[in-house]
């Protein structure tokens, strides 16, 4: 490798997969990931991609062995409190907006839920048993914890356990397995985490350029570009129907002087509702699009 690349660990199959490889390929990395490969060296970008089970992701982190690694949060929390280490230990370089979920508590949908109290002298089931145990101590709850490595909310059905605490996202499964979310222990979504080892600065340069793609992508997913055309006049209102918007473009209309050409990017979604009282205060021809890169 050289001085200036970095490995990234990725998850190799799993529902942070797909997000993960398209915000990467949104960034410029090209690569190529054939059947059953662990390893991919992307062109026009110092990067080799590592692919893994989520769970190890943290561990090599950490140790190093890869410089970045894309993860949720609740992975992490989860391998930060088995190891005993500070969360400075695996430092967050950003949040990433998607594969949003939540570790929740869940019991039998017939039980009356008393508050967290009901989990005293209870059973539960989870793969996540420090956060569990963390949440339990800090709440004082005395509760026996059973550590579950996949299928946690079939456990209630086979009297292996009062209660389960699991990953959540629609509540479907729950809902599947007869079971409803009473209490949530973590909000988790998927991170970027990046290694406590020391860099070349080369290495560092390289990191510090990925994030500003990675910014650059979620920046223009989240903003939108408007056009319209508006009465000069109507500009002051025009920009209090779309907030967080910078100074827009005018620019005059051939053969019409009492109307101008607008256009501006937006940070917020722009709902038909947004549109329609637009078109109330006098624009018309509103275009919204998409922003396919963005560097401010
Ligand atoms: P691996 O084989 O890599 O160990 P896994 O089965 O442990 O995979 P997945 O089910 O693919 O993990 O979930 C990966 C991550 O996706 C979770 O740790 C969590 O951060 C996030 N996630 C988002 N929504 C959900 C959901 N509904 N259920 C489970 N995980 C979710
Ligand atoms: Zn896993």
């Amino acid at each position: 490798m050289s001085n200036e690349t970095i490995r990234i660990a990725i998850q190799k199959s799993g529902r942070l997969t797909e997000k993960t490889l398209q915000i990467l390929k949104q960034s410029g990395l090209e690569f190529n990931l054939s059947n059953n490969v662990l390893f991919s060296q992307c062109e026009a970008f110092p990067v080799e991609l590592m692919l893994v089970r989520d769970d190890d992701i943290p561990e090599y982190v950490a140790d190093g062995i890869c410089e970045l690694g894309f993860v949720g949060f609740n992975v992490l929390q989860e391998k930060i409190l088995k190891k005993g280490q500070s969360p400075d230990n695996i430092p967050i370089l950003k949040h990433l907006g998607y594969g949003n979920c939540r570790l929740s508590l869940a019991i039998s949908k017939e039980e009356e839920y008393t508050g967290l109290n009901y989990f005293n002298g209870k059973k539960i089931a989870t793969s996540y048993p420090k956060s569990l145990g963390e949440y339990f101590a800090k709440n004082d709850i005395n509760a026996e914890i059973i550590e579950i490595s996949g299928s946690v909310e079939v456990t209630p059905k086979l009297k292996i356990a009062d209660a389960i605490c699991d990953i959540v996202s629609s509540g479907a499964t729950l809902k599947g397995n007869n079971l409803k979310e009473v209490d949530k222990i973590l909000d988790s979504e998927s991170i970027l985490v990046k290694t406590p080892k020391e860099l070349k600065p080369e290495q560092e340069q390289t990191i510090d350029r990925l994030l500003a793609r990675l910014e650059g992508v979620m920046k223009s997913q989240r903003n939108k570009y408007i056009m319209m055309n508006a009465d000069k006049d109507s500009l002051a209102r025009i920009k209090e129907i779309l907030p967080g918007v910078d100074e827009p473009s005018v620019m005059p209309l051939a053969g019409d002087d009492g109307r101008v050409a607008v256009h501006l990017v937006c940070e917020e979604n722009v709902f038909w509702e947004t549109m329609e009282n637009l078109k109330s205060v006098g624009a018309s021809s509103i275009l919204v699009l998409p922003i396919e890169k963005f560097i401010s």
